[in-house]
């Protein structure tokens, strides 16, 4: 048993001293003192020992990985030093690690900025409204009236009973117009909140572009023309548009406008239902109810407005068929952008 003892101990210190690296170190510990180690066999096999020996050798064995384990430890604590010795020699002047999956912006910003850039050539200036609105600016100032059924808590997030998640972008107008005095083009975009049940083409939360212009002898064919060149660049060249009579209360006529479908050029096809037209956005004249709501004179100031959904715009645009694709973080489908 002692001359066993002295061999281990003998294997041991050699493999010690040849360790080169940290990794080969650990395995020598493993070998000799883990769980399943040569010390460990050593002390179960005392048993077979008469009893007046096993103290001894055990104190011994005892003993021997005391001082192995030192020096592992003293050698492991040199080995260190070398290492930072390395680091520091690192050249500088080698070529870095290249990046090759950058990341880029959302479908939903990218169409944003677009549609920026389109009117901001035209002359428009961005402007942001709050997110949460008050009944005054949601409704009341756009001469939605208390009756209105988009005012009902089906159609709105109430927070309390004034204070509301708000429902379009028609809100900045009010706000902005409120501030400043015409000549105004603005345009503004951001998240609108109605309780809808989320399906392909509904969602609790999704984004609008609100759009108007305030000055003297604004006319609809300035509304028309304005939106004709939007549709152009953003959908192409030959895109065309129409006007359908409709009703909104803040805008006097008001329009809903179509696009000629940009799959079929009009043709007709499964995305326009055969029609050959997309539905893209409502317009209209301002009405002089909410001229005076903000304080302007309607017999001095004409202007039209905007509105339309970027979620929906996206969608053409891209050939997208279910809105829920948007909000639900899914690369697979982000990188496609
Ligand atoms: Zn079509």
């Amino acid at each position: 048993m002692e001359k066993r003892l002295k061999r281990i101990e003998e294997d041991a210190l050699n493999e010690i001293e040849s360790a080169r690296t940290g990794e080969e170190l650990e395995a020598v510990r493993i070998k000799y003192m883990g769980r399943k180690g040569l010390f460990t066999d050593l002390l179960k096999s005392m048993k077979d020992l008469p009893e007046k020996e096993r103290p001894a050798i055990g104190a011994k064995a005892n003993e021997i990985k005391g001082k192995l384990a030192g020096l592992i430890e003293a050698k492991l604590k040199s080995l260190g030093k070398k290492g930072s010795a390395q680091e520091a020699s690192i050249d500088v002047t080698m070529p870095g690690v290249e990046i090759t999956r950058l990341g880029h912006k959302h479908p939903i910003t990218q169409v944003i900025n677009r549609v920026n850039e389109i009117f901001i050539g035209l002359g428009f200036k961005v402007k942001e409204g709050p997110e949460i609105e008050n009944e005054y600016y949601n409704f009341e100032a756009l001469n939605i009236p208390l009756e209105h059924p988009s005012r009902d808590v089906f159609d709105t997030f109430y927070i309390q009973d004034d204070i509301l998640l708000r429902s379009q972008t028609s809100t900045v107008q009010i706000r902005v117009m409120e501030k400043e005095k015409p000549p105004l083009q603005v345009i503004s975009s951001g998240r609108v909140y109605r309780p809808d049940a989320v399906d392909a083409s509904h969602s609790f939360m999704f984004h609008q572009v609100e759009g108007f212009m305030v000055d003297k002898n604004i006319k609809f064919s300035d509304l028309k023309g304005t939106l004709s060149l939007f549709a152009r660049q953003m959908f192409g060249k030959d895109t065309k548009i129409r006007f359908r009579p409709h009703f909104f209360p803040f805008t006097e006529p008001s329009a809903e406008v179509d696009v000629s479908c940009i799959m079929c050029a009009g043709k007709g096809c499964r995305v326009c239902r055969y029609k050959g037209w997309l539905e893209i956005l409502g317009a209209g004249m301002i009405n002089p109810k909410v001229f005076e709501a903000v304080g302007y004179n309607p017999e001095k100031w004409t202007g039209y407005a905007f509105g339309m959904g970027i979620e929906r715009i996206a969608m053409l645009k891209y050939g997208i068929n279910d809105i829920r694709l948007f909000f639900e973080n899914d690369l697979r489908f982000l990188r496609q952008f």
